[in-house]
């Protein structure tokens, strides 16, 4: 399948997620949290779908299950009952090592608070998920990172420490280093929360740059209209998909 990912650097020989194709897809999932005898229901049924090439947007109120929906499909977290299948694989078959490895390769995650290692710089930061992974050849490594740092418009800060960064220069580090194995799918949880209203639009804009190269991107927000950058909204409501309004829906619906 080919698609043409600028901003994705494709891996050579990786297999992509094509367009049209379900990318994430959440099926029954429902997460309890025990605190002891106490027990919260945190999702209550969700289903989910978002295909190759959609930038997704989850909102609503605090404590309605955003992160925990996002952390399910990211693989950081197991749903209580339900399925979570992403990229062509049901995350409940793999065991807590496989996972670790397929999270690495799959899904790309993007804070609201970046959390780039501090002692590490912008290039080397982009470079460890590559390590971890060695999804890429050591010698590649670098001219790999600095290729992503160019595309999301910061190259010439590539040997500087995340301390001397502004906030949106950090976080375009975060996403290039999200992309660092080129994974189908991103998650991003409130990638905007920490940034001024102009700044956070340039992250916006290189999120939908992104899946408008191939890449499927989840992001959770709770205080901004996205409307302008993203395809579809899901509202979650005390664990449930609230009914969505007509303007929600901008491009014709995936179920969800
Ligand atoms: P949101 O992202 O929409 O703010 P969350 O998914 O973080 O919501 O949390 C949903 C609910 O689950 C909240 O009431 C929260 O307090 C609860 N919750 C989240 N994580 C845990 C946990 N590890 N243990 C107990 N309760 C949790």
């Amino acid at each position: 399948m080919t698609t043409t990912r600028t901003l994705g650097l494709p891996i050579a020989g990786q297999q992509e997620t094509g367009r049209g194709e379900a990318a994430v897809s959440v099926t029954g999932a429902v997460k309890t949290y025990r605190d002891g005898t106490a027990e919260f229901e945190a999702l209550r049924g969700v289903d989910l779908r978002a295909q190759a090439g959609e930038f997704v947007a989850i909102v609503g109120r605090s404590g309605s299950g955003k992160s925990t929906l996002l952390n399910l499909v990211a693989g950081i977290d197991r749903p209580t009952s339900g399925r979570i299948e992403v990229a062509g694989t049901v995350l409940g078959d793999l065991s807590e090592n496989k996972l670790a490895a397929w999270r690495g390769k799959t899904v790309g995650v993007v804070f609201q608070f970046f959390q780039l290692l501090p002692t590490l710089t912008a290039a080397e930061n982009v470079m460890l998920p590559m390590e971890l992974c060695r999804t890429i050849p050591v010698r590649q490594r670098r001219p790999r990172a600095l290729e992503l740092l160019e595309r999301v418009g910061i190259a010439a800060l590539a040997d500087k420490l995340p301390s001397t960064l502004s906030g949106g220069e950090q976080q375009r580090a975060a996403i290039a280093r999200a992309m660092a194995n080129d994974p189908p799918v991103l998650v991003a949880d409130e990638p905007t929360g920490n940034l001024d209203a102009q700044t956070g639009d340039t992250v916006l804009d290189l999120l939908a740059e992104l899946a408008a190269t191939g890449t499927c991107v989840l992001m959770v927000t709770h205080e901004r209209d996205v409307t302008r950058w993203v395809q579809r909204t899901v509202s979650l409501a005390d664990g449930r998909i609230a009914p969505s309004s007509p303007a929600d829906d901008v491009t014709e619906a995936v179920s969800c």
